[in-house]
């Protein structure tokens, strides 16, 4: 096989000049399909901050006050473990994910991608037309009509990444403060609005510019591909048994026994690499610069229909499938791989649901030994912490002693407040009666009740003298 495509990449030209790619406006089932999910995520992407849940914004992940909402809970940095724990259980996921069903998340869910080919691709083909309306543009001197489409083209792809901005911002500082800074007028808010509009031109340069250059180059996932993927991943792929034949890949001629011949179905139309928007020849076979888009898989299948031949050259399949001339199917493999990926999602979900509401720390106060009282009472001092992560105050909070007899007395008062997302500490005393003692560094479980509901328990050490046990 010729392996020269591997010695360049199609976005770079031989004298090492960026060459522009003017990908076909793809059509078909699967871009249909695409442009649906693209519609609801970008709908996700701008409702998220803009919903909110008992008064929370639904996703919000404000780094620099570290506050953060995930589905309308908040969470605090003493949550910092789960966020470890999700990051892990992330990138597990993403890498069984890719073994087993290669890109499809560039294809079809990646925010660049959604960005790129279903945003501002589809303005460019409304302004400039396609493919070759583009190129004829291109070459064009800067008359009149490009000067006018060019502007209203850059003008609007402005516009949206300004408005991106704000959706990213409105993660970070949460949506009512961006509504805030905008009525108080955005001079008032310089710290912010400057930060704005450099990612605003990060946004513009990344999809007026940089486009593809950042699944191919800059982006980590799309570089461990090389890595993960497998004979046996699902990716998009050419079925090179099929499109070659024994005689090679031939042009279309009409009345021609193309089998008889030996051909391969491939018509060699170019249709696929005109189409791909990282101007690739998935014919080479898998490539690290396939974002898995499915655009030529739509365009083959139109060739395939056009020559009365059967869909699917170029489909969904791994490299294994295509060998043994097999079909798709859910092997044993994929099914093991999809219950750990499920499993790794339940949990997830399981610790983020089930994360407590109200977060107790005990302390014994460093430094402290323990006091012997009348009657054979042992005292400690500790001092507490108790976080409220809900949207509530929690009132009328008093401390119960569930492992042993003794007394908790809290200095100043007895029974508090916590406020709506907020804290309350302080100080404490536990005394307890020497015979009721096991040890002289017993562990205390303690209830931490609102009125006479438990809402939490905690331990903590008790230090007691030797000779009193
Ligand atoms: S679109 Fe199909 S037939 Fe045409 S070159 Fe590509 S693989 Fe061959
Ligand atoms: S080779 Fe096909 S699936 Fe891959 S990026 Fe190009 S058009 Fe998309």
């Amino acid at each position: 096989m010729d392996e020269r495509f591997r010695d360049s990449i199609a976005t770079i030209s031989e004298e090492g000049k960026r060459a522009w790619i003017f990908p076909k406006k793809p059509s078909g089932p699967y871009y249909n399909a695409r442009k649906w999910v693209s519609y609801g995520l970008l709908i996700f992407l701008f409702a998220a901050p803009i919903i909110k849940v008992n008064g929370n914004q639904f996703l919000m992940f404000n780094v620099l006050e570290r506050r953060f909402n995930i589905f309308g809970f908040p969470f605090w940095p003493q949550d910092f473990h789960l966020f470890v724990i999700s990051m892990i259980i992330g990138v597990i996921f993403i890498a069984l994910f890719t073994v087993a069903y290669g890109r499809i998340f560039c294809g079809w869910m990646c925010p660049q991608t959604i960005f790129m080919e279903m945003v501002f691709r589809r303005i460019e083909y409304w302004i400039e037309g396609d493919r070759g309306a583009q190129m004829r543009l291109a070459k064009m001197p800067w008359n009149a009509v490009k000067i006018r489409k060019r502007v209203f083209k850059w003008s609007i792809f402005f516009l949206i990444s300004f408005l991106i901005s704000n959706i990213f911002l409105a993660y970070i500082i949460s949506t009512d403060k961006l509504l805030m800074y905008i009525t108080d007028g955005p001079a008032q808010h310089l710290g912010t609005l400057i930060p704005l509009l450099i990612f605003t031109a990060v946004f513009y340069f990344v999809f007026a510019w940089f486009r593809e250059q950042v699944c191919i180059i800059a982006c980590p996932y799309g570089r461990l591909q090389g890595v993960l993927l497998d004979n046996k991943s699902i990716v998009v792929a050419y079925d090179h048994k099929r499109g070659e034949g024994s005689a090679g890949r031939k042009k279309f001629r009409k009345n021609e026994d193309r089998d008889a011949l030996g051909h391969g179905d491939c018509i060699d139309c170019f249709q696929c690499v005109h189409v791909c928007p990282t101007g690739i020849d998935i014919r080479n076979g898998t490539q690290l610069e396939c974002v898995n888009c499915t655009a030529c898989i739509d365009e083959c299948d139109t060739i395939m229909e056009k020559i009365d031949k059967p869909k699917g050259l170029i489909r969904y399949a791994s490299e294994e499938n295509i060998l043994k001339k097999a079909k798709f199917t859910f092997s044993p493999r994929l099914k093991g791989y999809t219950a750990v990926l499920t499993i790794l999602t339940g949990v997830l979900v399981g610790m983020l649901f089930l994360r407590n509401d109200l977060e107790a720390n005990i302390l014994r106060l460093p430094g402290q030994l323990y006091e012997r009282k009348e009657g054979n009472i042992i005292s400690n001092v500790y001092t507490y912490k108790l976080i409220n992560k809900t949207n509530e105050d929690i009132d009328d909070v008093s401390f119960k002693l569930l492992s042993h007899n003794g007394t908790i007395e809290v200095v100043t008062h007895e029974n508090f407040l916590v406020p709506a997302q907020n804290l309350a500490e302080g100080t404490l005393f536990i005394e307890i009666n020497n015979a009721g003692l096991d040890g002289d560094k017993d562990q205390l479980k303690i209830g931490v009740y609102s009125g006479e509901n438990l809402i939490e328990t905690t331990t903590a050490r008790f230090l007691a003298p030797r000779n009193y046990n």
